[in-house]
This record gives structure tokens, C-alpha cells and sequence, in this order.
């Protein structure tokens, strides 16, 4: 068999298990390339719980340079900006074009901003992630060292990303408001959601455990709101204005509402759905380009519609890796399928989860101990390779 070039853009969740699997099975003849524009990537299922400084920044990144190492894969310090389909080559921001034989891309998403005026000037979106905890540290930094002044934060959509940001930041904050003997009420916390109940996907059950701590705590919850715009009232107040016509200044506004494609993705030519995900079938391959791979939050597979969560990207990281292999060494693929009902464990800032399972929810600290558990398992596995 010739060389071949298997390129891979961006070092998400699949990526990341791909990596390691192919460190412990490489096929020889085969130059692998990792693109990616992190050295660190974040592991989407104790970013809340970094936020609220339960675990520090090694415990929940992925060192994607050492991984690129086990793997003996190239390893690029860029951004793929682009696709040439016809020479078969990623742009990338800064290198020169990279050829590829196979292309796999796990890239995430970043929350929809486009149509509220304001939004990409004034407000942080969660992704890329590397720029919203730079954002977040820098205000924990303000507070801890003004820690007397009165703070506002807002948060701009209820999904489970937005729910736990929400939960999250207010145990730091409040954690750090005490420490400091100031009191509780000199923070507001405000969470915007555009529908009728909290954490659009998940049950009723897990919607109304969720309000309830949400009052607990406080935190101001803005249902049937959709914001439509945000302005500067000055250097550190913003106004956040909906539909209704409410009006609600703050300090700061993250943004986690729905997850949208990098818009290169659809001008490279590759299939899309309507919202610019790479269409993917079961083999997690490209409809249109049978030598281009897709898996997370990137691909959507075509007839299998689920919701952009952490937890596909990490199921698709293995059959994504024998499909690669097994279309270089012209074996037939093997399918994949999602499953329909599946476990989420919500952390709700206190050492608490929630789970959410079809129609059932439930709220306990042994299902956090269950999730902290799993989740340093799973990092553990990137530890100490080589
Ligand atoms: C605040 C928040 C909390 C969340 N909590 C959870 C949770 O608890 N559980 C859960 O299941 N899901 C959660 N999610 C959703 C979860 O983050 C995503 O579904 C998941 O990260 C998708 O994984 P991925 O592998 O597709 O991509 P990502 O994890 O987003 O990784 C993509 C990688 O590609 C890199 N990259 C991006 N573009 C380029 C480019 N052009 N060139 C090179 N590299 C690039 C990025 O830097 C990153 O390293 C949360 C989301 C948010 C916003």
C-alpha cells in the first residue's frame, strides 16, 4: 500500500479518543495530521464544574500536543479556514495548504449570535471555550478583588449548557462573596430562555427540579423572553432588551443558545443540513465526499437527528476510528447509530446532579459523586501516555 495522508481538523471529544486508539493500534503506511487551533481542548463534561472551581484547568483539558505524540500524528498549531475539495487540501489561517488522501473533522459548534444587533459585540459566547473562560477567570478576578460592589451577570439561553453556566458561577461567586464577608443579595444572577420551559429536550420533571433550585438560589429566571437585542450603556453596563420589551441592565452576558456550524464548512462544498452541519451517515462519512469523515457536534447524521451534546461526540470517538481504518485498508464500514434515550447527569453547582433519563428525573449528591467519577475516569484515560 502507498502512503497515505488521514488529516484531522480540530482535536474534539471523537478526535481525542481517535487519537488514543490509533497511539495503541497504528496502522503503518499511514501519515496522520492533527490540525488543530488549541493545545488544550476542554472536556465538555466538567467545563461546569470548572466554573465553579470544583477542578482546575489540567484536571478538564486534554493535552492534544502530548496525544498528537502518542499517536505519532504531525501536529499543526493553526485554524483550518477552509476546504479545496478538488486538489484535496485544508487552508488553514496560517500554514500552507495541507493535502489529505482522508479527512475526518470534529470541530464543535459555537452558539447562533447572528440577528440579535449587539450580540458578537457585547456578549461572550460559551465556544470557543478558550475565550469564554478567559472572559469568566477575568471576571472572577474583578470580583474577588472588588469583592464590595454589586454584580450583575446574565446568561442568554436555558439549555443544559446555559442552566449549568448558570448554576456554576453562582456557587463561585457566592463562594467567593462569603469568603469575603459581603453579602448575597450584592449579586444577580439573570437566565433568558425563549421557551416555555427551562432545558428545552429534557423532561418536565428535570425542568421543574431545575426552576426550584434556580428560586432557591435566586437566580432570575426569564422564561417566554427571547432577546433581541443588547446595547453598551457604558464601559461595564450593558442592557439586554426583549421581545416583550423587558429591559435588563447587567455587568456581563454570556451567550449559550443553539449550536451553529463554522459557516466555511457549508461554503467548502461539503453536504449540509439546513443549519450547515456536515450531513454524515451512518458511517459517520460524508453523503457527498465518501473520503471525508465527520463526528460531535459538526456532523449530523442524516435520518438520526440528535440533540449537539457531549456525550454523542465521545460514543462516535471509536466507530469513528475503525471506519477510518477500515476505509484505508478498503474494508468495508461499519455502522453506527445514536441511541434514541440516553443518561444526562446535570451538575447543579453544590455537588448535586440531576439525572435525566427519557421521562424520568431525579436530583441526588451520590449521582454527583457517579458523575465525578465517570468524568475523571474518562480524563484519567489521557493521562500518563506514552
Ligand atoms: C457551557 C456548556 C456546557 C456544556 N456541558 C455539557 C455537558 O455537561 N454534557 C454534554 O454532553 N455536553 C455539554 N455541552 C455540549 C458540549 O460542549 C458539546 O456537545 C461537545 O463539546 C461537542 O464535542 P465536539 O467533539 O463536537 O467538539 P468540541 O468539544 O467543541 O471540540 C472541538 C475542537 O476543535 C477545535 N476547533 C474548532 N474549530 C477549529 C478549526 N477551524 N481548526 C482547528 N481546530 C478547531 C476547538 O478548539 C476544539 O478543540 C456543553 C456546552 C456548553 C456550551
Amino acid at each position: 500500500m502507498s502512503s497515505k495522508n488521514l488529516v484531522l481538523i480540530g482535536g474534539g471529544h471523537s478526535h481525542a479518543i481517535a487519537l488514543k486508539l490509533w497511539g495503541i493500534n497504528p496502522l503503518s503506511g499511514v501519515r496522520l495530521t492533527l490540525i488543530t487551533d488549541v493545545y488544550q481542548t476542554p472536556y465538555s463534561g466538567m467545563l461546569p464544574g470548572y466554573v465553579a472551581g470544583f477542578y482546575t484547568f489540567e484536571e478538564t483539558h486534554i493535552n492534544l500536543s502530548t496525544l498528537a505524540q502518542f499517536s505519532h500524528a504531525q501536529f499543526y498549531l493553526d485554524q483550518a479556514i477552509g476546504l479545496d475539495l478538488i486538489n484535496h487540501q485544508v487552508i488553514c489561517a496560517n500554514s500552507p495548504p495541507i493535502s489529505f488522501d482522508y479527512l475526518s473533522l470534529d470541530i464543535g459548534s459555537i452558539p447562533t449570535m447572528i440577528n440579535v444587533p449587539g450580540a458578537s459585540e457585547y456578549a461572550i459566547p460559551a465556544k470557543p471555550v478558550p475565550t469564554f473562560l478567559a472572559a469568566w477567570n477575568d471576571f472572577v478576578k474583578t470580583v474577588i478583588n472588588s469583592p464590595h460592589k454589586n454584580y450583575s451577570i446574565s446568561i442568554v439561553g436555558g439549555g443544559a449548557g446555559g442552566v449549568e453556566l448558570a448554576l456554576n458561577m453562582h456557587s463561585r461567586l457566592s463562594h467567593i462573596l462569603q469568603e469575603h464577608q459581603q453579602p448575597l443579595e450584592n449579586l444577580m444572577i439573570n437566565l433568558f430562555h425563549q421557551g416555555e420551559t427551562i432545558l428545552t429536550g429534557h423532561n418536565f420533571s428535570v425542568s421543574k427540579i431545575v426552576e426550584t433550585i434556580l428560586k432557591q438560589r435566586k437566580i432570575n429566571l426569564y422564561l417566554r423572553q427571547k432577546v433581541v437585542q443588547i446595547s453598551a450603556i457604558s464601559q461595564s453596563i450593558y442592557e439586554i432588551q426583549c421581545e416583550s420589551k423587558l429591559k435588563v441592565n447587567c455587568n456581563i452576558i454570556f451567550w449559550v443558545t443553539q449550536a451553529s456550524a463554522a459557516n466555511w464548512i457549508k461554503a467548502s462544498g461539503l453536504t449540509t443540513n439546513e443549519k450547515g452541519f456536515i450531513l454524515v451517515n451512518n458511517y459517520l462519512q460524508s453523503v457527498s465526499h465518501p473520503h471525508i469523515f465527520a463526528a460531535g457536534d459538526i456532523a449530523t447524521i442524516n435520518n438520526y437527528p440528535r440533540p449537539k451534546a457531549g456525550v454523542f461526540a465521545v460514543r462516535q470517538g471509536k466507530p469513528l476510528f475503525d471506519n477510518l481504518q477500515r476505509m484505508i485498508l478498503r474494508k468495508s464500514l461499519k455502522p453506527y447509530y445514536p441511541q434514541k434515550l440516553y443518561l444526562s447527569l446535570i451538575g447543579t453547582g453544590d455537588k448535586n446532579a440531576i439525572a435525566s433519563w427519557g421521562f424520568l428525573g431525579y436530583r441526588s449528591p451520590i449521582l454527583w459523586t457517579w458523575k465525578d467519577y465517570i468524568d475523571r475516569e474518562f480524563m484519567e484515560g489521557f493521562k500518563n501516555l506514552g
